[in-house]
């Protein structure tokens, strides 16, 4: 899936591209809305190579787009032409509910990418350490099943077994994307949805949602379609103040500046393209807080037009 771009050599170091910088945790971030908080939590921070993202469009690239896009950098892009990315959960604290948006890649899982293979980090200790211990989850949410959005969902016990890792969680899965990827195989031929999503299922602690659902008064879905068959953005409205987490209807902030740029991981690109122009129409009303699920640096932003395409403010 990857291409050679000008300059670069077609072997990446490792999957996700990132060939010569590591891999590191950022501090928790904290967002305010009206009456509800939303606490992001990361489990990795990863400047990434744009070839693992998108197909022809090379570091210089990048930066390339970065002069049209001068609020791209230093946030979002690094000097030479990486994609400053992050992979986190964010908890949503509404009420009585405390809901974990996304499960990043987790910890043991048999991975072929080598920098996710049988991870042994601090996310679950982070976690606790950030308020939110695994027992004080009272809903998972995961915007679309691929293997950055599921890993947490379970963890190893002590015989062995996959078992929800949060155990008074009922987890939330959109319908048609559970349905599909029960019948097609994980991006990298993972046994991501054995070992993440089947034993929450067996487990009895799956519900199928669908996109005009809602958690509570203040917490809703967006259907998002075309990164994956069902894929959901999660809706926060409180005190007359609105969010957005985005998932991976769009990976990076410089598809902002470029809606028409689908991501190689697109399950539908035309479809993704589609949803891109009509949620940014709708969110960037200069109030809506969009949080990104891979957005690096602050994560967040106020998204506006511009020139004729979008902006993230986040000063
Ligand atoms: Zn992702």
């Amino acid at each position: 899936m990857n291409t050679a771009a000008e300059g670069e050599s077609s072997q990446a170091a490792d999957s996700t591209g990132d060939d010569d910088a590591g891999s590191e945790r950022a501090e928790p971030q904290r967002w305010q809305i009206g009456e509800v908080s939303i606490t992001s939590i990361s489990e990795s921070a990863t400047p990434t190579s744009p070839r693992f993202l998108y197909d022809g469009v090379s570091k210089g690239g990048v930066l390339a787009r970065a002069e049209a896009a001068p609020w791209l950098r230093p946030h979002f892009v690094s000097d030479d032409g990486y994609l400053l990315q992050r992979i986190h959960t964010c908890v949503i604290s509404a009420g009585e509910h405390r809901i974990a948006v996304d499960t990043c890649v987790g910890n043991d899982k048999e991975r072929t990418n080598p920098l996710w293979h049988r991870q042994q980090g601090p996310f679950l200790d982070d976690m606790t350490a950030a308020g939110f211990p695994p027992e004080s989850i009272t809903h998972v949410v995961c915007t679309h099943l691929h293997v950055d959005h599921v890993g947490w969902n379970t963890c190893l016990s002590a015989d062995g077994e996959w078992v929800p890792t949060f155990p008074n969680a009922e987890y939330l899965f959109c319908a048609p994307e559970y349905d599909y990827w029960a019948n097609h195989e994980d991006l990298f031929g993972d046994a991501v949805f054995e070992d993440s999503v089947a034993p929450i299922a067996a487990a009895d602690r799956a519900n199928m949602v669908e996109a005009v659902d809602s958690i509570c008064s203040e917490v809703s879905f967006q259907s998002t379609p075309g990164h994956t068959p069902g894929h959901l953005s999660v809706v926060i409205h409180s005190g007359g103040k609105r969010a957005v987490i985005t998932g991976d209807m769009a990976h990076a902030p410089m598809q902002l500046a470029d809606p028409d740029l689908s991501s190689m991981f697109d399950t539908d690109p035309d479809e993704a393209r589609r949803t891109r122009h009509i949620a940014f129409g709708d969110w960037a009303d200069g109030e809506t807080l969009v949080i990104g699920t891979h957005f690096g640096g602050p994560t967040a932003g106020i998204m506006v037009p511009h020139k004729g395409a979008y902006r993230l403010d986040c000063d």
